[in-house]
This record gives structure tokens, sequence and C-alpha cells, in this order.
């Protein structure tokens, strides 16, 4: 490999690490099996190559929580901390990537590489997509040119702020939407496509890494659909909720409109009722394409572009407090 420097590997779980009890199993297995270790001892590709190696969760990225989160932020700013580490390769599951991702990248705003990388194939898949894509995650975390949050996957550098999941099956099940990927991995080189400038490194919010690692829950956002027929109700019931369990309090609602941010009248008509108790709103838009366009006439603010699952997070951030 043409790249250098300490990397370090953080192991998190997901179907990368994943075991089927017959290899051409690809869906009936159970994620976070193997030891992030063992994959990279299956790569031959990496020998040679300066790594450390840590086992942060096994843990399917379909119920990822808070307490992961916190482990992984507090391992990954020690580890980018460090002089001699020039990059940071993360595994985790696909289902989530986007949501961790999105996180670390609005948390520690890494000037360095920290790569998230994944598989939709388990590793004792016939073909598993694995390897590859770990061999490119390691290529990237030691490029000169790398920085920032990106995702590594079927030989596309995707960031942070753009990635969605977009296909449940397929082993290219990522896309950046109209922002496209930043680069292609191919034969151990990197093709950039928008240039090192698409990933936006910034400095490190110290305040809100510590008040996220002391938080025993992050800010209650929850998420509603605009759909036809959506009547509100499930707004109703969550406030009626949160008044007898102030633990079930929204403090934050994104609503995942349709097109450029309408919403159902009668759904509108309940997240005004939510407004008026001082719950927060956002809109984003549920199409997988586009953002909803800012309009200071409406009196839900838009999502600043971001998908309703990284709106979520980044009110839940936001509701975190200064
Ligand atoms: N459920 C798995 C996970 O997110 C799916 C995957 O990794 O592809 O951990």
């Amino acid at each position: 490999m043409r790249n250098s420097g300490l990397r370090v590997i953080l192991g998190t779980g997901g179907t990368i690490a994943g075991k089927a009890s017959r290899p051409g199993d690809n869906v009936g297995y159970v994620a976070g099996q193997v030891k992030v270790e063992d994959l990279l001892a299956g790569v031959p590709a990496l020998q040679g190559v300066p790594m450390e190696v840590e086992q942060v969760d096994q843990i399917d990225s379909k119920d990822m929580h808070l307490g992961v989160w916190q482990r992984l932020l507090a391992r990954l700013a020690h580890h980018l901390a460090r002089e001699d580490v020039s990059g940071v390769v993360v595994t985790h599951g696909t289902d989530t990537i986007e949501e961790t991702a999105y996180l670390v990248h609005s948390v520690l705003r890494p000037s360095k590489p920290v790569v998230f990388t994944c598989a939709m194939r388990p590793a004792t898949a016939l073909v598993p997509d694995g390897p590859q894509n770990l061999l490119d995650a390691v290529t990237v975390a030691g490029h000169p040119q790398a920085q920032g949050v990106v995702v590594v996957c079927a030989g596309q550098v995707h960031a942070a702020e753009h990635l969605a999941k977009v296909h449940s099956y397929r082993t290219d099940a990522f896309d950046s939407g109209d922002a496209g990927p930043l680069a292609s991995v191919e034969e151990g080189q990197l093709r950039w496509h928008h240039g090192v400038e698409g990933v936006s490194a910034q400095a490190p919010d110290n305040g809100l890494l510590q008040r996220l690692l002391q938080a025993e829950a992050l800010p209650r956002v929850e998420l509603v659909t605009s759909h036809a027929g959506a009547d509100g109700g499930v707004v109703r019931a969550m406030l009626r909720a949160g008044a007898s369990d102030t633990s079930l309090w929204p403090q934050g609602i994104v609503v995942a409109a349709t097109g450029n941010g309408t919403v159902h009248r009668d759904l509108a008509q309940a997240l005004s009722e939510a407004m008026a108790k001082g719950v927060r709103v956002v809109r984003a838009t549920r199409c997988a394409r586009g953002r909803v366009i800012p309009d200071p006439a409406n009196p839900i603010p838009d999502s600043a572009g971001l998908s309703p699952v990284k709106a979520r997070l980044a009110l839940a951030l936001a509701l975190l407090g200064p």
C-alpha cells in the first residue's frame, strides 16, 4: 500500500462481523459476531500496515443507542488527539451508519480522517463484501488528502452529511443524493470527484462532546411522517403521554414531510399545537433526493438539507444545550 501512518481500527459490530450457519445465507445471519481483529486478519493486503485495533462494541446497528455512541466518541476523541495516529477506521452496521457518522461529524468535526465502513453480506457469505470495504477504508484513512468523517462502501467514499442507505440488499447500498460521492477507491488509489473541500473539518465542539458524554439520555426528539390521511393523532397522543409522564415529553419533533416540506393540514394543526406548548418542530423531506427549500414565511423551520433521521439527531444535539 502507498499510504503510511498509524491507523486505529475500532470495531462496533454489524453485518461485516456477522455469521450465518449456512455459507450461502445472506440474510439469516447474526450481526456482530466476529472480532474486528479477526476481520483484519482475513485481509492479507493489510499485513504490514501499522494498525492498532479495539473492539468498542459488538452490536447489530439497528439497536444503536447512546451508550455505544458515548464509548465510540470517547475512543475517537482519544485516538484523534494522538500525534502518531493518521486516521481511524470504524466498522459499523449499515442500518444506522449514516446516523453514527453524522453524529461523529457534528460533535468531533475531525480534521483527520474518520472512515466508517460496513458490509451488506456477513463474514460467512460465499462472497463477502467486508474484506474489500475494510481494505479500502484503511487505504482512505491513511491517504494524505483524506479528512473528516466519511463512509467507504462498494468502492465509493461518501461524506457523512450526504450519505444515506438507499437499498435493502444490494452491496452498493449507499448514495450521497444530489451531492454524489466524494471519491472512488480503485485498486488502492483514490479518484476524487469533488476534491477534499467536499468534507468540512472545523474546530471540535468540546463543550458539546462533554455534554454528550455526560448525558443519561438524548433529548427526546420524535420522528413523524406526513402522508395521505395523516391526522396528527400520533402527535396529540405524544403530548398526552408526555403530560402524565415527563420522561415521554417530546422536546422536539421532526416531520418527514412530503415533497418540498409540505405537511398534511391536519398534521400541521397538531404540530402547531405542539409548538405552542414549546416543542421544537423541524421539517425534513421524506423524498430520497432534494431538500426542503428554506421559506422564512413557514412557521416550521426546515432541516437545512438534512434527511429526517439526521435532522432528528441535529435537533437533539441542539436541545442538549449551548
Ligand atoms: N442489521 C445490520 C446492522 O446494521 C445490517 C448491516 O450491517 O448491513 O448491523
